[in-house]
């Protein structure tokens, strides 16, 4: 057997014949899958608008901007994601301010979101945290009651549901990823998710070079966007970007969508195997999807052990290393964010700021997670984390 990675694609031959007749159909940008694609992501999220953007770090930006927000506004966030869901609040000139999390779900605590409102405070960016939706609707409520909008990164969270409503559907705005180590992958990508036609209007202009009224007319689907005579095509309403995401990516989008219960099942069987062996390892605390033991509902995106309280970041690291070098792809989910090199220089973070996160990011860790995995890898990752678990034992003795 060889590398296990951490993660992998799922690709067959529907997504290769979907970009194969893509290449062949002559639109490779701006045409009908994107529209299809959007169609699908609207329809999971029961929302009414879907826009297709190229990345889930553009979308998070786009989101931002369509609310207005800017410099001198605050943005709640937490400190334990992957570092886009901050980095947004940066582009558009507005500060972060981080919360704490909860220890068990490691999404934001809402208590500390609610006390962290100040009259600058001009949104909540919540994520869905290796994809367990805990709080979402908490952060909805907080939002609602302060009259501020709720943005939903909900990149790891797709086809999941909580409270009975799909993730995605709690933000005034809500933001997927598509890069390859998501539920679903267009290599790159992203999807923003709104029933604000205001704010679909505004997103489908800004991802589009400005282009276009609020209604996001002149952002032609249907007239060429290589055709002079296509008038407001270069009629540039506002400073946009292109965010665009062409028709190869989301021919791949959508068979990927078409698959997407499918590969959830897969995701949660391979979970299941997980917990069942690692169920009985006394120093790890395994993943708390905050969902019935059935996974209904859930939609797992990598799985993530913590080591107790008797293990710290260097032994945490060296176990990762000791699994690397046994050919299986371990990672540390997630460094805070406050604590990279960039926050600390500019915003004067440091250790100590938001303990529970700290704490928990030095004993997070990542195994392979993917669609294919087998009883026998599964094994094969338990006995080597075993070994690794205890040789660290015996060496603090
Ligand atoms: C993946 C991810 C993003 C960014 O998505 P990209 O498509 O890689 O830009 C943003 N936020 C979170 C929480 C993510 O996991």
């Amino acid at each position: 057997m060889s590398f296990i990675p951490l993660s992998q694609p799922d690709i067959t031959d529907a997504e290769i014949d979907a970009v194969v007749n893509t290449l062949r159909s002559g639109r490779l940008s701006i045409g009908p899958r994107q529209a299809r694609f959007e169609e699908l992501l609207a329809d999971r999220t029961k929302r009414r608008h879907a826009i297709a953007v190229s990345s889930g770090t553009a979308g998070l930006h786009l989101a931002l901007l369509s609310l207005g927000i800017g410099p001198g506004d605050e943005v709640i966030t937490t400190p334990f994601s992957f570092i886009a869901s901050a980095n947004c609040i940066l582009f558009v000139g507005a500060k972060p301010v981080f919360v704490d999390i909860d220890p068990r779900s490691l999404n934001m605590d809402p208590t500390k979101v609610e006390a962290a409102i100040t009259p600058r405070t001009k949104a909540i960016l919540g994520v869905e945290v290796f994809g367990n939706p805990t709080h979402m609707d908490r952060l909805a409520q907080i939002a609602g009651k302060h009259e501020i909008p709720l943005v939903e990164d909900c990149c790891e969270g797709l086809g999941g549901t909580h409270m009975g409503r799909p993730i995605g559907s709690f933000g005034r705005v809500g933001v997927f990823g598509f890069y390859p180590n998501k539920q679903i992958t267009t290599g790159e990508g992203g999807m923003i998710v709104t029933d604000d036609d205001n704010i679909a209007g505004l997103c489908r202009s800004y991802r589009n070079q400005g282009r276009g009224d609020m209604l996001g007319r002149g952002t032609p689907t249907s007239a060429s966007p290589h055709d002079s005579r296509a008038g407001s095509w270069l009629a540039h309403e506002r400073l946009g970007y292109n965010y665009r995401l062409s028709e190869i990516n989301c021919a791949m989008g959508i068979a990927q969508m078409e698959r997407l219960d499918q590969m959830l099942a897969a995701r949660c069987r391979v979970a299941g195997l997980y917990m069942q062996r690692l169920m009985d390892f006394p120093d790890l605390i395994l993943p708390n999807m905050g969902v019935d033991p059935n996974c209904e509902g859930s939609s797992w995106f990598v799985f993530v052990v913590r080591l107790c309280d008797l293990y710290g970041q260097v032994e945490r690291d060296r176990i990762i290393e000791g699994m690397r070098r046994h050919e299986i792809g371990a990672a540390n989910y997630f460094p805070c964010i406050h604590l990279q090199p960039f926050y600390r220089r500019q915003f004067g973070c440091a250790p100590g700021m938001f303990p529970i996160a700290e704490s928990i990011s030095q004993r997070t860790l990542a195994l392979p997670f993917h669609n294919g995995l087998d009883e026998t890898q599964v094994e094969l990752i338990a006995l080597t984390l075993k070994v690794m678990l205890d040789r660290e034992k015996l060496l603090k003795r």
